[in-house]
């Protein structure tokens, strides 16, 4: 780790009071295997070095285009992937290499993760009943039948279903309600941080509307945490306290959510927010819409220094050797740019 990444962990670090959850210098490489021997031959940087936290009871909304490492970010968090290096800090302790046995114990209750497509993960031969049933079995949560029986009841209510709907297929719902049964079976062990990943993006935007409300009601009511990974910027408006911007898996930006949207500093939030049709309030500047050239890079050959630098049209000298660490422009926002140097 370098001095200048550690010295801004360490102005991250300093504001971090009732934070649930910090991950610092993340990475989560791919290797790339060739040949016969299947030789790995390079890696694909996924995420490559993000620090952030979440503190308990916020959202913070994780952003940026397919292929920005969001997902893989989010899975390698609730250790799905295996981190390649950095620490996931989760309610004081480290995670990042706690053996599966003890990650059982300690945090696939506390942790859960609600998918884009319930309908690819809930299993198509299994009632409703058993899908909610299975993670408190697991856990071997209650010690009475009619418990486990109640709980279910209780869990279809809560996201608005009819508990008479427990006898039903996965086939049987619509996609908002499939959604539905995937929030009830993230609520089901009383996780303290869900991970919700671009779990609105497959719906109609009446039904997002009525998921996205459904999540903040139960996160008032149960004191949740929320990861929202999104590639919608409007939604992520919507349901944000904080909001991270990641491009080939760096972290450009980081702040609140209204000083990101009002005053976004990075030219690549810049670009991203200019391309969003939103209805503007009065005190907000109508900005122009920038259209980056070029495509994203490969994350298997990332560019040099800061990675946005070939689609920049701020671009410098600098930027093509030296990579850009995020700095605290002011208090709580985020920015890896030389600009702000
Ligand atoms: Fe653009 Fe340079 Fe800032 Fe990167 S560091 S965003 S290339 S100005």
């Amino acid at each position: 780790m370098t001095a200048e990444v550690r010295r801004d962990q360490q102005s991250i670090q300093s504001v971090t009071d009732g934070v649930l959850l910090e991950v610092r210098n993340l990475k989560k490489y791919f290797p790339i295997k060739t040949g016969l021997l299947q030789k790995t031959t390079g890696y694909i940087r996924a995420v490559d070095g993000i620090s952030f936290y979440v503190k308990k009871g916020e959202t913070l909304g994780i952003v940026g285009e397919s292929g920005c490492g969001k997902s893989t970010a989010g899975r390698t968090i609730i250790r799905l992937y295996e981190p390649t290096e950095g620490q996931i800090i989760f309610k004081g302790k480290d995670i990042s290499r706690l053996p599966e046995n003890r990650l059982r114990q300690q945090i696939r209750r506390d942790i859960q993760m609600i998918f884009q497509d319930p309908y690819a993960s809930l299993n198509p031969r299994k009632t409703v009943e058993k899908v909610l049933k299975e993670p408190l079995k697991t856990h071997r949560y209650f010690k009475m039948k009619s418990e486990y029986q109640d709980r279910v009841d209780e869990l279809l209510t809560l996201v608005g279903l009819d508990p008479s709907y427990k006898n039903r297929y996965p086939h049987e719902f619509s996609g908002g309600q499939r959604q539905r049964i995937g929030i009830a079976r993230a609520l089901a062990l009383n996780p303290d941080l869900i991970i919700a990943d671009e779990a609105v993006s497959a719906l109609d935007v009446s039904i997002q509307a009525q998921i996205i409300n459904l999540l903040q009601d139960l996160q008032a009511r149960f004191q949740l945490t929320y990861l929202f990974i999104s590639h919608d910027l409007s939604v992520v408006r919507h349901i944000s306290d904080r909001v991270v911007v990641l491009y080939l898996g760096r972290l450009m930006e980081w702040a609140a959510k209204e000083d990101l949207f009002n005053q976004p500093l990075h030219p690549y939030t810049q670009a991203l927010l200019s391309a969003v049709p939103v209805i503007r309030r009065k005190d907000e500047q109508i900005r122009e819409r920038i259209v980056l050239q070029g495509d994203l890079p490969s994350p298997a050959d990332p560019p040099t220094g800061c990675v946005f630098h070939t689609r920049c049209p701020m671009a410098m000298d600098i930027c093509r050797k030296q990579v850009p660490h995020p700095k605290a422009y002011r208090p709580g926002h985020f920015v890896a740019c030389h600009l702000y140097d």
